[in-house]
């Protein structure tokens, strides 16, 4: 299979929009700049290991053959095997995925799961597929990608465009390829094959679990805390409806075609998320109807980017009225407005940590298929709410050591492991 090289060169150190990769190489120097890290180490971590692309042929629906690109995009597994989704977007690539899968190595080390970062996926709109299409499709690209997967090598999860449907095709054209059942080999499955109760809610209960905690550290009061919350989906609608259990005014939420406010808090759980009506929020009765603008200028306690990422950027960090944000997104905010809202004093608790749920518990699923054993709900909730407490108490004394960011906190608890882990393996001569 070919494997495909990725531009290196530095980042545009002023960007408003910025790549994927972009943001993991910035991230990943200035976390370097301040630890006792080897460079050649450093310099291993600013190049995936590998970016597999394969084309894909599917027979449509009307006979006709068409011809994807799918990428696996490999960064490092020295601490475990590759971890990461696989996105179904047009606008996917190899470059794209690489920096994706940089971001997953970091968010692995520093949950200390035993971990690498990948991410892959193919170049597709998914709405242009009937759900045939969509099932040849996952299994061809199951099969041109088998020899670089497999539950102690890789092992890919749902992501954008894609699903625990996906996931139960890929499981199965996979080990039909095999001949036996692997259900390790992909996780963000359906339970009846071996995915794991709660994995769904995972992200979202990960960011109301961070938001709780920074809430805290804080000397706050949940119960006292105004919330917003842009992009009502998955993880943002889970995230919301939990803090609004502990007690916390939900004032407004969005989805992509815009918002709604109460100031005197919404019941979450009455609004349709993404997931069950697409684009029901801004539909949904409520006094004020706001722009996805506007929600991040409101002036709460707690401002949640559960929507996309780059939404905060030199254009309107200044404008940006809540005490703390929490990373829902992958990426919500740019490099240089990050610097412009820690300026004015807001606290940012990063992505890594935040949404981090999900592939915790990918891990609990991924440890129930190698042991054939099924967890409860109630285990893997709290067995989240337990790493989660440690890896939010480690980078806390991270944080607390010198004048940093949460986000630098979290970068450095990650390189520190990988580095340590590196010296310790040595490098391949
Ligand atoms: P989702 O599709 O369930 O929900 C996304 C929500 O954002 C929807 O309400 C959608 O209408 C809204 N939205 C989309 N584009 C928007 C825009 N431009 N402005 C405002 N709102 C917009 O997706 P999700 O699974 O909740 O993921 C949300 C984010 O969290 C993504 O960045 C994703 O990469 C990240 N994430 C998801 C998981 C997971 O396992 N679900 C894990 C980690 C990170």
């Amino acid at each position: 299979m070919p494997s495909k090289q990725v531009d290196t060169t530095d980042p545009d150190p002023n960007p408003i929009h910025e790549s994927a990769i972009e943001t993991a190489r910035h991230q990943l120097h200035e976390a370097a700049s301040q630890i006792d890290i080897n460079s050649g180490v450093v310099e291993r971590l600013n190049h995936p290991t590998r970016v597999v692309e394969v084309t894909i042929p599917l027979e449509r629906d009307d006979g006709s053959i068409e011809v994807f690109t799918g990428y696996r995009a490999q960064h490092d597994d020295v601490r475990g095997p590759y971890k990461g989704g696989l996105r179904y977007h047009p606008d996917i690539s190899g470059e794209e995925c690489a920096g994706l899968a940089m971001w997953m190595t970091w968010k692995c080390a520093v949950m200390d799961l035993p971990f690498g970062g990948a991410k892959g996926g193919v170049a597709v709109d998914p709405k242009t597929l009937s759900e045939k299409e969509t099932e040849r499709l996952t299994r061809r690209f199951a099969e041109e990608i088998r020899d670089d997967i497999g539950p102690n090598q890789d092992i890919p999860a749902p992501d954008m465009g894609t699903n625990a449907k996906t996931m139960a095709w890929f499981m199965d054209a996979y080990s039909m390829q095999e001949g036996e059942t692997i259900p390790g080999v992909v996780t963000g499955k359906p339970p009846v094959i071996g995915g794991s109760y709660g994995r769904e809610a995972a992200p979202g209960r990960s960011v109301a679990i961070v938001t709780r905690e920074a809430v805290n550290y804080y000397d706050k009061d949940i119960q006292d805390q105004t919330v917003a919350v842009q992009g009502f989906g998955s993880v943002g609608a889970n995230a919301a409806q939990l803090l609004d259990d502990w007690g916390a005014s939900v004032v407004a939420v969005s989805d992509a075609n815009g918002g709604i406010y109460d100031m005197n808090g919404l019941d979450t759980h009455s609004i349709p998320s993404h997931q069950e009506e697409t684009n029901a929020v801004s539909n949904y009765d409520s006094p004020n109807n706001i722009t996805n603008h506007e929600i991040l200028e409101l002036d709460v306690d707690i401002l949640i980017l559960a929507a996309v990422g780059n939404v905060i950027t030199n254009e309107n960090a200044g404008q940006i009225e809540a005490d703390l944000i929490v990373e829902g997104a992958n990426g919500p905010i740019t490099t240089n407005a990050d610097a412009i809202v820690r300026e004015q004093g807001v606290t940012v608790i990063p992505d890594i940590l935040a949404n981090a749920g999900g592939v915790t518990v990918s891990y609990f699923e991924w440890l129930q298929d190698i042991n054939r054993r099924k967890w409860s709900k109630e285990r893997v909730n709290d067995e989240l709410e337990s790493k989660m407490l440690t890896a939010w108490q480690e980078m806390r004394d991270e944080y607390e050591k010198d004048d940093k960011s949460w986000r630098e906190a979290a970068y450095i608890i990650a390189l520190n492991r990988i580095g340590k882990a590196k010296q310790t393996r040595g490098l391949w001569p």
